[in-house]
């Protein structure tokens, strides 16, 4: 959504409600001329400024729970255009009809609130220390978490500002703001008890005022009859340039006594709290936050945790206790088994380090799936251990095992099961990271609760795993949601390359001799007439993919024979959207299912789609 307010002529950003006025001044102040701004102290939701008989009127468009925007008490609509486009129509409680837009002068950009310029710099700060991660497998983490990420540093970003000094007693806050400079709009933030009461110590004419901070019911932050805000950091920009009932402004953050003085003194405080909140970053650099479950922290004998406890975790940071769901970087499966130069990279595994369990993960074409336990050098790694079924002695079931492993072994991403190694002992085994909650298609039809947003996270992890593929020359040429593996709730992978393809340089495809015990239902038109696989047609897959996914793991075509889904694509005929469907990711489909490869989308263009309705829904 922000990228396409963003858009909007008339959007204006992080200006200040007298900015704002200012500008409808320059504009004329005819009636009913108005802009869009961001809501300076709502998470995610706009104001609205308009002129009518020389005055500006303010309204706030709040982001709702259902993911819909309305002017406080109004009538609800999907977008903040919506709300605007309503209101040019219907007064509806407006002090006039909304009638003309005030544009932003040309060659202005929206104004980046100071929040928008150190996000960047504190997510990907935040995920190298919490995650370790650096790389590859940063960026990844950040592309596919980026709404959480967001929503966790906009919530507890407060802990890394200069002026936060977490739990002191309001004693030791004056002597705190008396030492060093006393200039007036010096000031810190301390926290008073664990349930979300703060206060605001302010000097003003050498005193020391104490404002209490309270969260409401809704979690809104403010203080006593003062205005609401999501966060400690907005509360704090706003009265950085407003007093609105304090003493005066905020200029100057408090040091705290253990680090270097950050909060240099000068007439514009908000530059100042952005360069003491950059100071703080590179102090904080050995600051991490342990989650349980996390790798890095996690004892090699602890045992998998259940499903629920999976999807949930409770982390504390040095103040703070934040429930939140788990991310595919918590997990042991996140970075490959190698990424730790201690652990020596084989294609062998040692028979007598490996340890089998009772039970069955699953079975294929080549035998059994189980569980075991890998011992590393260091670590100890929970495995599943594809094992060929010695039965009918077979060579070629063999070579193909072996080619699916040579596939595997020249593969690292965090979207696709990782190969650990071959084991030729009693049986060929291949051992490989564990998906422990198995095919998305099962997983969906017995978890059919689960969100929209929950599915396209989980899609577009698919579409993440498959650009890797892309870009590195592979065909799969057996995408389908049965190979989809879940590691949580919120992780998937992409298994299962029995059919898997490297392709040369000279050629973007693959020519297969003849036809094989193909699953037909989910290959492209140019794999039935021509026997020709490419990304494109792993991109067709990849629809019907989608199309199960979105269906909570119904068959496709269900009921038809092969020769009749053939004939029912060549007709032009395409499945029917999935009840419940968001339709931005039925046309996504469609689109995948363009009958000529060339004029279907490749991975990138699928993935970046997706990314955007992913990050879309998952900001509301
Ligand atoms: P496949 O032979 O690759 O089709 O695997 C057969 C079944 O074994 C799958 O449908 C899964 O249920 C299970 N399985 C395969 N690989 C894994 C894995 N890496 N982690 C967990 N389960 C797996």
């Amino acid at each position: 959504m922000a990228d396409k307010v963003n858009a909007l002529p008339f959007f204006y950003g992080n200006i200040t409600r007298e900015d704002a006025e200012d500008y409808l001044r320059q504009g004329g102040m005819s009636d009913g001329l108005y802009l869009l701004r961001q809501s300076r102290n709502y998470l995610g939701g706009y104001a609205l400024s308009v002129a009518y008989r020389r005055e500006c009127y303010h309204y706030t468009i709040e982001r709702e729970l259902n993911e819909t925007y309305a002017i406080a008490g109004g009538k609800s609509h999907r977008t903040p255009m919506n709300v605007i486009d309503y209101h040019s129509q219907e007064s509806d409680g407006l002090v006039c009809l909304l009638k003309k837009p005030y544009n932003r002068p040309k060659g202005m950009q929206p104004k980046v609130g100071p929040f928008e310029d150190l996000k960047e710099k504190l997510i990907r700060d935040y995920v190298k220390q919490t995650w370790n991660l650096q790389g590859a497998g940063l960026e990844q983490a950040i592309i596919s978490q980026r709404p959480q990420l967001e929503k966790l540093i906009a919530t507890t970003a407060h802990e890394k500002m200069p002026w936060f000094h977490h739990t002191i007693t309001r004693e030791n806050s004056e002597t705190r703001l008396q030492a060093g400079s006393r200039n007036n709009g010096k000031f810190l933030i301390r926290k008073r008890d664990n349930h979300g009461s703060y206060a605001l110590c302010l000097l003003h004419g050498g005193q020391v005022m104490h404002y209490r901070i309270d969260k409401d019911k809704a979690g809104k932050l403010s203080i006593p009859d003062g205005k609401k805000f999501d966060t400690l950091w907005q509360l704090v920009e706003h009265y950085s340039y407003k007093p609105d009932g304090l003493l005066r402004v905020l200029t100057e953050p408090c040091p705290q006594p253990e680090g270097p003085n950050h909060g240099v003194v000068g007439g514009n405080g908000q530059r100042n709290l952005l360069e003491a909140a950059g100071g703080m970053i590179s102090r904080f650099k050995s600051f991490s936050i342990p989650i349980p479950g996390q790798k890095k922290a996690r004892s090699t004998s602890q045992t998998t945790p259940n499903d629920n406890q999976k999807n949930i975790y409770e982390f504390k940071g040095p103040n703070s206790a934040v429930v939140r769901e788990s991310m595919p970087m918590d997990t042991e499966v996140y970075e490959s088994p190698y990424a730790d130069p201690d652990e020596l990279r084989t294609s062998t595994v040692d028979r007598s380090q490996l340890f089998l369990e009772d039970g069955e993960l699953g079975s294929g074409n080549f035998g059994t799936v189980m569980k075991g336990t890998y011992k590393m050098r260091k670590t100890e790694k929970t495995v599943a251990v594809k094992i060929l079924k010695n039965d009918d002695n077979n060579p070629a079931v063999k070579e193909e095992m072996m080619r699916e492993a040579n596939v595997m072994q020249q593969l690292d991403n965090p979207y696709i099961v990782r190969m650990i190694g071959i084991c030729e002992a009693e049986n060929l085994m291949l051992v490989m990271e564990l998906a422990e909650l198995g095919p998305l298609h099962k997983y969906l039809q017995k978890h059919r609760q689960i969100t929209m947003k929950n599915i396209t996270e989980l899609v577009h992890q698919v579409a993440m795993g498959m650009k890797y593929l892309e870009e590195h020359n592979f065909v799969h040429r057996d995408l389908a949601a049965r190979n989809v593996l879940l590691v949580t709730q919120h992780y998937a992978k992409i298994s299962d390359f029995g059919l898997s393809k490297a392709l040369t340089e000279e050629e973007n495809y693959y020519k297969a001799k003849g036809h094989g015990k193909w699953p037909v239902k989910w290959y492209a038109p140019e794999c039935m007439n021509y026997f020709k696989f490419s990304c494109k047609s792993d991109v067709w897959s990849f629809g019907v993919l989608m199309w199960e996914a979105y269906s909570l793991g119904m068959k496709p075509y269900k009921g038809m024979k092969g020769n009749e889904v053939i004939q029912m694509i060549e007709s032009g005929e395409r499945m029917s959207s999935p009840s419940n469907c968001p339709p931005e990711m039925y046309d996504l489909m469609k689109k995948c299912w363009t009958y000529k490869a060339e004029e279907r989308p490749g991975f990138m263009v699928v993935e970046s789609r997706l990314r955007d309705y992913y990050y879309d829904i998952a900001s509301q």
